[in-house]
C-alpha cells in the first residue's frame, strides 16, 4: 500500500493486482491527487472500510474478486461512490458492462497521461457534485427534523416563555392525580397590574415581563411543574396537598415578586394574586383547574397582592355573583330598578326642603337587594351608566311633577365614581333636565372626595361643566375620605354631606362634635351649606342646630320611602308655599 505524502483535495484509490499499471496510474495523478492502491478486490474493500475516498479506479481482471463484483459490492457500502474502471482495448465490452453495473467512466489502456487526468479530473468533480448535493440533501433533512421539532416542543410548550402551555399542564395533572398517592395541588398565578403596564409600556415589553416572570417562577422549585395559560396567568403543578407545605411554597413565590423585574430601561414592581385549590379523592384535572381559578379570581376581588385557598363557599360565591350580574343586566328592563326619597330638612323651619334619591332593586328571588351591593356590581359590569341615567331621569322627572303639586324641594342624586368620568356627563344631563323639564338649580349632584381624588385633574373641569348646566354639586359622606378642606376650596362645590359616622356619635364622643364644630364653620366661611346625614335622635339634632348646620337627613324623621309616601310626607310637613 503506498500513500501519497501530500495532501490535495481527493483521495484516489487505485486498484490494480499489476503493480506496474498502478505505479503509472499513481505517477500521473498524484501531482493533483492523493492516491492509496490496492492490489486486489479483497484488499479495496477493506480500506474502503476505513477510509473514504473520492473517487476509486479499478481494473476489472484482477485474480480473485473482479472488478465489476468490486463495483457492485463498493456502490451497494456507499451509493455516492464514484468508480472508473481499467480496460485494455480489447476488452471494451466490460468495460460496457462496468458502466451498466454503476461504474462512472473507464480508462484505457494504454494510458495516455493527458486523458487519464481529463478523466479523473471529471470524475473528482462529480463526486464532489454528488457530496454537495448530499450536504444540501442533509441540511435540508436537518432543517425538516429541527422544525418538526419545533412544531412538536410548541405542541406542548408556550412559545413565549418556553413554559409548558395548559395542554400539557392538564396532562401533567391528570397523570399525577392517577398516581398512587394523587395528592396534587394546583397553584395559579396571575399579576395584578399587567394590563396597566403593557398599555403603559407596550406590547412588547409586556412580552418581556412575561417571559422574565416565567422564568423566576420557573426557578421557585425544580419539583414544580411550571405552565403559562393565557395572557398573564401562570399554572404551577405542586405534588403535595399539606396546607402548611403549600402555604410555605406560595410565600416563596411571593417573595419572587418582592424584587423589581428590570426590562429593557425600566425597573417595575409586580404583585400578584394567587388561587390554590388541593385534589381530594373527588376530584378530576378539570374541577381542579375550575377550582383554582376560582380561588384566583376570589383572591382578585379581595384587591389582589393575596392568595386564597379554593374552598366550596368560593364558589357558590362566584357562582351568587355570576347569576347576580346576569340579574342586574336585566333588572332595569323588568322594573325591578327602583327609587326611594329620602327628606332633607332645614333645621330651623323643620320643613322638608329636599330629597335624596336613592336606589332600590327589588330582586325577584333575593327580595331587596341594598344599593352598596349592587351599585360596585353595576359599575364592575359597565351597567352603571345606564342604571344611573335611569336613575337621573326618574328622579328628576319625580321632582318637576312635585314642583308642578307646588313643592319646591330640591333633589339630591348619587353620582358612582364611575359616573363621574364619562365625559359626556354635562350633555346627558342637560338632556335630561331639557326632557323632564326641571330648573337645573333644584337638583344637586353628590360625588364623593374619593371619587374627586380619583380623577383630581379633570375633577375641576367636570364639575364646572356640570355646574355651567346649572346643577349643584353636593360632597357626599365628608369626613372619611381625605377631608381636605384646603382642597375643597378650589373645587367649584356647593353643599357639605356630614357622614352619618360623626353625627351617630355626636352626643357620646367629644372628637366628633368638635370636628363637627370645626366643618361647619369651615363650610360657612367657603359658604358652603351644611347637610347632616344619619340623624337618629333628638339630642343628636339639638346638637346640629345649636351648630347651625344647615340642614339634615335621618331616621329621626323618616326612613327613605316611596314616591307616594313621600308625597304625604311633603302635604304633612306642609312644605307648599
Ligand atoms: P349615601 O349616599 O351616604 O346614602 C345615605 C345612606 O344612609 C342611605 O342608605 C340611607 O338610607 C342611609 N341613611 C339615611 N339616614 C340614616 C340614618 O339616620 N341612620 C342610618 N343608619 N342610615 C341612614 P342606602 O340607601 O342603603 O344607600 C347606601 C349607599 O348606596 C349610599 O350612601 C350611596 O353611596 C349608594 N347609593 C344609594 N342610592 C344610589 C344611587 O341612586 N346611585 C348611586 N350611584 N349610589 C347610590
Ligand atoms: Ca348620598
Ligand atoms: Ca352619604
Amino acid at each position: 500500500v503506498k500513500s501519497n505524502s501530500q495532501l490535495p483535495s481527493a483521495h484516489i484509490l487505485i486498484v490494480d493486482d499489476e503493480s506496474a499499471v498502478r505505479n503509472l496510474l499513481c505517477a500521473i495523478l498524484q501531482d493533483n491527487y492523493a492516491c492509496t492502491t490496492a492490489e486486489s478486490a479483497e484488499e479495496a474493500l477493506r480500506l474502503i472500510g476505513d477510509v473514504r475516498f473520492d473517487v476509486i479506479i479499478s481494473d476489472i481482471h484482477m485474480a480473485g474478486m473482479s472488478g465489476i463484483e468490486l463495483i457492485s459490492r463498493v456502490l451497494g457500502l456507499s451509493p455516492d461512490a464514484v468508480v472508473m474502471v481499467i480496460s485494455g482495448s480489447t476488452s471494451i465490452d466490460s468495460a460496457i458492462e462496468a458502466i451498466r453495473s454503476g461504474a462512472f467512466d473507464y480508462l484505457k489502456k494504454p494510458f495516455d497521461a493527458e486523458q487519464v487526468e481529463l478523466a479523473v479530473d471529471r470524475a473528482v468533480a462529480h463526486a464532489a457534485l454528488i457530496a454537495a448535493q448530499r450536504k444540501y440533501e442533509t441540511d435540508l433533512e436537518r432543517l425538516v427534523e429541527e422544525r418538526t421539532a419545533r412544531l412538536n416542543y410548541l405542541a406542548f410548550h408556550d412559545a413565549l416563555t418556553d413554559l409548558y402551555n395548559r395542554g400539557s399542564f392538564e396532562r401533567r395533572l391528570t397523570t399525577a392525580l392517577e398516581g398512587d398517592a394523587g395528592r396534587v395541588s394546583v397553584v395559579f398565578v396571575s399579576l395584578d397590574n399587567f394590563k396597566a403596564l403593557r398599555d403603559g409600556f407596550g406590547h412588547s415589553f409586556g412580552d418581556r415581563l412575561l417571559r422574565e416572570v416565567g422564568s423566576r417562577l420557573a426557578n421557585v422549585s425544580d419539583r414544580v411543574t411550571v405552565a403559562r395559560f393565557e395572557g398573564d396567568e401562570f399554572a404551577l403543578l405542586v405534588k403535595d396537598t399539606d396546607h402548611d407545605a403549600v402555604s410555605a411554597f406560595v410565600q416563596k413565590v411571593f417573595e419572587i415578586f418582592s424584587a423589581p423585574f428590570k426590562v429593557d430601561e425600566y425597573e417595575v414592581f409586580v404583585s400578584v394574586s394567587i388561587g390554590v385549590a388541593m385534589s381530594d379523592a373527588a376530584h378530576n384535572a378539570q374541577v381542579l383547574l375550575r377550582n383554582a381559578g376560582a380561588a384566583l379570581s376570589h383572591a382578585r376581588q379581595l384587591g389582589g397582592n393575596n392568595f386564597q385557598f379554593y374552598s366550596s363557599d368560593i364558589n357558590l360565591r362566584a357562582i351568587r355573583r355570576l347569576e347576580l350580574e346576569n340579574d342586574l343586566r336585566r333588572a332595569l328592563d323588568r322594573g325591578e330598578i327602583g327609587l326611594h326619597y329620602h327628606p332633607i330638612l332645614n333645621t330651623n323651619t323643620r320643613k322638608i326642603v329636599g330629597a335624596e334619591a336613592l336606589v332600590r332593586w327589588n330582586h325577584p328571588k333575593l327580595g331587596p337587594v341594598p344599593p352598596i351591593d349592587f351599585i360596585p356590581l353595576a359599575e364592575s359590569i359597565g351597567s352603571i351608566n345606564p342604571i344611573g341615567e335611569w336613575i337621573l331621569e326618574s328622579a328628576c322627572r319625580q321632582t318637576k311633577h312635585w314642583h308642578e303639586q307646588g313643592f319646591p324641594i330640591e333633589i339630591a342624586v348619587n353620582l358612582s365614581p364611575r359616573q363621574f368620568q364619562q365625559h359626556d356627563l354635562e350633555r346627558k344631563i342637560r338632556e335630561i333636565l331639557e326632557k323632564t323639564g326641571l330648573v337645573p338649580s333644584y337638583l344637586n349632584l353628590e360625588v364623593t372626595e374619593s371619587s374627586i381624588m380619583n380623577n383630581a385633574d379633570a375633577a375641576v373641569s367636570i364639575l364646572r361643566g356640570l355646574r355651567n348646566a346649572g346643577v349643584k354639586i353636593s360632597i357626599d359622606d365628608f369626613g372619611t375620605g381625605y377631608s381636605s378642606l384646603g382642597y375643597l376650596q378650589k373645587l367649584p362645590i356647593d353643599i357639605l354631606k356630614i357622614d352619618k359616622s360623626f353625627v351617630s356619635d355626636v352626643s357620646a364622643n367629644p372628637d366628633d362634635a368638635a370636628l363637627i364644630i370645626t366643618i361647619i364653620s369651615l363650610a360657612h366661611n367657603l359658604r358652603l351649606r351644611v347637610v347632616a346625614e344619619g340623624v337618629e335622635t333628638e339630642e343628636q339634632l339639638k346638637f346640629l342646630h345649636l351648630m347651625k348646620c344647615d340642614e339634615w337627613q335621618g331616621y329621626f324623621y323618616s326612613r327613605p320611602v316611596n314616591a307616594d309616601a313621600f308625597e304625604s310626607l311633603l302635604i304633612a310637613s306642609n312644605v307648599k308655599d
